[in-house]
């Protein structure tokens, strides 16, 4: 695609949105916008389905709602309010450290800089620009999986890996459309521009795709 064309990808993207389903840590943030709340259920996405991860952030956030009452919890009843998602012994333990670590050197508050975030255990710049864009409006990217393979395919970044298109979009995206950016092309990826065989016969950004690596296509 040409690099003016964005912004009728953005429109296209926009207006399919509303008949697709929404990325779970996106509901949470929509919820009430918690920072913390928005960090927890990030991390407790990794390697988890989204409808796994609502259920989970659900269930422990109707104990703990904030790092101090988390720690009020141990990591025992972490662990079994977040049951099944994946790796859930590892990611108790990762948020019942950081719940104290906000208490202990935050006071209670999540800092709202990816720089800071990044100084967390089991935060990534995946989870930290989630934070700063879904829980502070701030000016953020957050590439995973889904914005690394569609920003690609379209033609619109040349990248190898998801820290190079965090790079390459923050250089070339429009600023008006950072917030949205990660929404829109994680629940295209979902719904849509599939990793294994994307449904291009019926896409409305066709026209304007380059298609690039993509080999099966429904
Ligand atoms: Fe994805 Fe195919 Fe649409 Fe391109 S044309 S965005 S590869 S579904």
């Amino acid at each position: 695609m040409k690099s003016e064309d964005i912004h009728d990808v953005i429109t296209i993207l926009r207006e399919e949105y509303k008949h697709w389903q929404t990325p779970a840590v996106t509901i949470v943030a929509q919820c009430n916008g918690s920072p913390f709340k928005v960090l927890v259920s990030c991390i407790i996405s990794l390697r988890t389905k989204d409808e796994v991860t609502a259920l989970a952030s659900a269930r422990l956030f109707a104990r703990a709602a904030t790092p101090e009452e988390m720690m009020k919890l141990s990591e025992k009843d972490v662990s079994e309010l977040i049951y099944p998602a994946g790796f859930y012994h590892t990611k108790s333990a990762q948020i019942t450290a950081l719940s104290q670590r906000l208490v202990d050197e935050y006071g209670g508050l999540v800092p709202d800089s990816i720089e800071e975030l990044l100084t967390f255990k089991g935060v990534g710049r995946k989870t930290a620009n989630l934070v700063v864009t879904l829980g502070f409006g701030k000016a953020g990217i957050c590439v995973d999986t889904h914005v690394h393979r569609i920003s690609n395919r379209l033609g619109y970044v040349d990248t190898k890996n998801p820290e190079e298109t965090e790079w390459a979009l923050r250089s070339k995206l429009p600023p008006e459309y950072w917030g949205d950016i990660n929404d829109l092309l994680v629940a295209f990826g979902q719904n849509h521009c599939h990793p294994v065989s994307p449904r291009c016969s019926s896409c409305r950004l066709s026209p304007l795709c380059s298609r690039i690596g993509v080999k099966r296509t429904r």
